[in-house]
This record gives C-alpha cells, structure tokens and sequence, in this order.
C-alpha cells in the first residue's frame, strides 16, 4: 500500500462557489489544514460530462434518493414520491443544468485521509441542515425545501468525492495523468516525516 499522504480525492468548485466570489475562501480550508493541491483547472461541463460524473458510482441514484426521503421524513415533508430512482432522476436534469450553468473549478487535492478531511471541512449535502464551521454551513443557506419548490439542484457551492476508490474514477473522468503533478511541499515533512531532526541549528 502505498503512504497514506497520496491518497487524492477530487474537488469542483461549483458554479455559484464562483459567481459568489468564494473560490479563495474555499481554496483556504483545504490548503490549511495541511492538504497539497495537485491538480487544477476552469471548464465549462457538458451535460454529458456531468451525467456521466454522476453516475460513476452505480449506488448513487439509490444513495442520492434515501438521502432525500430521510431529510423529508426528519422535517415532516411529504415527497410526491419516496422512490429513490424517480426522485433521483429529477435531480440529474437539474444538476446538469445548474453545473453547466457556468464555469467551474476542478481539483485534485492529496494528502493523509483527504476524502475524509474534506468531507468533515465541507459539510453535509443540505447547508441547511449541515454543520456550523463547514464550508456549506458558512457561507450559504439553500435547502431541499426550496430547490424542490423551485425544481432545482441544491445549491451547496462544492462538490467532493464519497470515497477513496470513487476519487479515483472521478479524477480519472475530469483530468489526464499528465494534468496532474508530482511535487514536494515543504509542510508535509512537519506532517508526515518520522525524523524531525535537522529543525534546530
Ligand atoms: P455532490 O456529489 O455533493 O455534488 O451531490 C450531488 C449534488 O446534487 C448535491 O451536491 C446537490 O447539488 C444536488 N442534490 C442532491 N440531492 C438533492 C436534492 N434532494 N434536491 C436537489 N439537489 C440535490
């Protein structure tokens, strides 16, 4: 296996992440706490792109559909239905619509259990409902309630991979090898390096 400072996972920064001017924001947490960015680049998406993005993980129509029921059910909300795929197909044709809306970011970030760390910084789908100090829970406030009412994508600024096997696909889907780049970062030696000796003169 290979050190646990490679794992990689991706990140895309939204088109409202850049309307907002919240790019630099954002690019803070994770640079911060000690992640290294490996990879970046500003596209536009197709459709296509962005169905096909989503779909990577055959689970996660079904994922995305109990996710939806169970925020219903905890807020008292009646869906007009509770199966997963018709609720998840709704929100494939608005997701490619709001991420086509605009440009958007695309990262590769590296580091000790990355997938993990920028999942806990970002914060869970609904901002809503998601925690305070996360990057969804700060700096913006859309809800199921209204992008149902509105039928629209939730408008959550960020998107960061489930797992570290997923990571892997999605980066796959949205950079070549040669966009990506092997490099030291000084900072990880006070991170990851055994030896601290050298420090003082
Ligand atoms: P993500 O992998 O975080 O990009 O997840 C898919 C995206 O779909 C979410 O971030 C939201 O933008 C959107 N989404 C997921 N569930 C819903 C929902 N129930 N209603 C509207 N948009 C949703």
């Amino acid at each position: 296996m290979s050190h646990q400072s490679k794992e990689r996972t991706l990140i895309i920064l939204k088109p409202d992440a850049l309307q907002r001017s919240l790019m630099g924001e954002i690019i803070q947490r994770y640079e911060r706490i000690g992640l290294k960015l490996v990879g970046m680049k500003l596209v536009v998406p197709s459709a296509e792109h962005v169905e096909q993005h989503y779909t990577l993980d055959p689970e996660w129509r079904r994922i995305t559909g109990e996710k939806r029921v169970k925020a219903a059910k905890a807020k008292g909300e009646v869906l007009k239905t509770e199966d997963p795929y018709e609720i998840t197909a709704v929100i494939l044709d608005n997701l490619k619509k709001y991420m086509t809306s605009g440009p958007v970011v695309c990262m590769v970030w590296q580091g000790a259990h990355v997938v993990e760390i920028v999942r806990k910084l970002t914060g869970g789908t609904e901002p809503r409902s998601t925690d305070v100090g996360t990057i969804r829970g700060d700096y913006v406030l859309d809800s199921y309630m209204m992008a149902d009412a509105d039928s629209r994508a939730i408008r959550n600024l960020v998107h960061a991979s489930g797992s570290p096997e997923e990571a892997e696909k999605e980066i796959m889907h949205w950079f070549d090898q040669n966009e990506l780049v092997d490099y030291r970062l000084i900072g990880e030696q006070i991170l990851y390096d055994v030896n601290l000796d050298g420090i003082l003169e």
